[in-house]
């Protein structure tokens, strides 16, 4: 098999967005995935401004917008007793939030990733790392349907989530982790009103509901990690009857699309992202309780400074070190201010009060990114 400048494992947001970078740089990129094109998958899906930024500097949101993710232009949010709502301010160059279906946000990257160069194949699963003498990484081990095979590439990207193979192969060091907390049941509905994002945090619950494609509500509820299994659709009734009852008279007069989806068990976790001939993006590098709705936003923020790293190792593999360090300060800077709020805002120990400071905190990161974002040179070819 020919060797790649890059081979980039996993298909989803944070591996479509650098493949898509580096693809756009001018590089030779594989994306391979055990499965795909991206299906649906376990996740709410809210855009905070930073991430709706990355969208639009890689041309993209464009393509999201016309695959009919509605504008989200108002958010409410509930902190025990005291409610807020503003609209959508104009800053950044981002005048709407967006909340695309992963069907739509994922299937976009690829098939742009596509047509600016990247080959994709489906249907491997990385086993191991290939490494060159010295130890350094040179490529990776795939199992196919029809035996195994080397892909030899100048850099290996793990965009390939939480238990991420690259991470374990390349003993990427951990630099945090606290267990989860936190669980999450959800549905999609229609004929439940919403002037835009509806978010909760009032009794030791998070509930609320976010505006996506199709003219569908996405309703969820989270709370302290369930122990023994429950029914997902009666606690999600009987939360909301308890902490939101406008919220169940709203669901008992609305169409259940979908099944109901349940998350739990997803940790905090912060890995070193860049090593030679290796970086780790996305979920792989930095998972965060899904409380924050910030996971895939950090994807398309890390896509582009994780790209930025390996086109410099490419250019001078002198300078790779240095590269993957500038890498690993500014994701973590993001990363450590994130954990900072997420963590105790999943264990749902707080009052109104401590929500609200803990969710000021997290829109703090967001304006920060924006301001790296809006500030740094494109390193995205248009
Ligand atoms: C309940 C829940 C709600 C959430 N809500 C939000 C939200 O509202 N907003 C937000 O921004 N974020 C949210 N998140 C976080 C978000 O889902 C993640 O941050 C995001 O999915 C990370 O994307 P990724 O591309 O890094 O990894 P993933 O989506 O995990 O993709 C990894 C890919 O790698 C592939 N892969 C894995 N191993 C291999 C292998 N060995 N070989 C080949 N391929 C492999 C997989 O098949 C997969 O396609 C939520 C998460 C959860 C669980």
């Amino acid at each position: 098999m020919k060797a790649y400048d890059v081979v980039v494992v996993g298909a989803r947001v944070a591996g479509a967005a650098t493949a898509l970078h580096l693809a756009r740089a001018g590089y030779d990129v594989l994306i391979v995935d055990r499965v795909g094109p991206p299906a649906d998958t376990i996740s709410t899906h809210a855009l905070m401004r930073s991430g709706v930024l990355s969208l639009q500097r890689a041309n993209v949101l464009d393509r999201v917008v016309d695959a009919g993710t509605p504008e989200i232009h108002q958010v409410d949010l509930v902190f025990g007793s005291e409610r807020i709502s503003f609209p959508v301010a104009d800053e950044w160059g981002v005048d709407a939030y967006y909340a695309p279906r992963r069907t739509v946000l994922d299937a976009v990257l690829l098939d742009v990733a596509m047509e600016a160069g990247v080959t994709f194949i489906s249907g491997l699963s990385v086993t191991s790392v290939l490494r060159a003498e010295g130890g350094r990484v040179a490529g990776v081990s795939v199992r196919t349907a029809e035996g195994d095979a080397s892909i030899f590439a100048r850099q290996v990207v793990g965009a390939d989530g939480t238990n991420s193979r690259i991470a374990r192969e390349v003993e990427a060091p951990t630099l945090y982790f606290s267990k989860p907390t936190n669980s999450v049941v959800y549905s999609y509905f229609q004929g439940i009103q919403t002037s835009g994002y509806d978010f909760r945090f009032l009794d030791h619950r998070n509930v609320g509901l976010i505006p996506t494609n199709d003219g569908l509500s996405l309703l969820f509820v989270g709370g302290p990690l369930l122990e023994a299994p429950v029914d997902s659709e009666e606690y999600l009734i009987t939360t909301l009857r308890r902490v939101a009852p406008d919220l169940a008279e709203a669901v008992d007069s609305a169409t259940r699309t979908e099944r109901f989806y349940r998350a739990k068990g997803i940790p905090n976790l912060l890995r070193d992202p860049g090593g030679e001939g290796w970086s780790l993006v996305g979920d792989a590098g930095f998972t965060e309780d899904p409380i924050a709705a910030h996971g895939i936003t950090d994807a398309l923020r890390d896509a582009e400074l994780c790209a930025e790293a390996v086109s410099i190792s490419l250019q001078d593999p002198a300078f790779e070190a240095e590269a993957k360090a500038s890498y690993r300060e500014a994701r973590n800077r993001f990363a450590n201010s994130l954990l900072n709020a997420t963590v105790p805002l999943a264990r749902f120990e707080w009052d109104g009060a401590e929500a609200s400071r803990l969710l000021r905190d997290i829109g703090e990161v967001a304006a920060a990114e924006c301001e790296l974002l809006a500030g740094r040179p494109s390193f995205v070819l248009a």
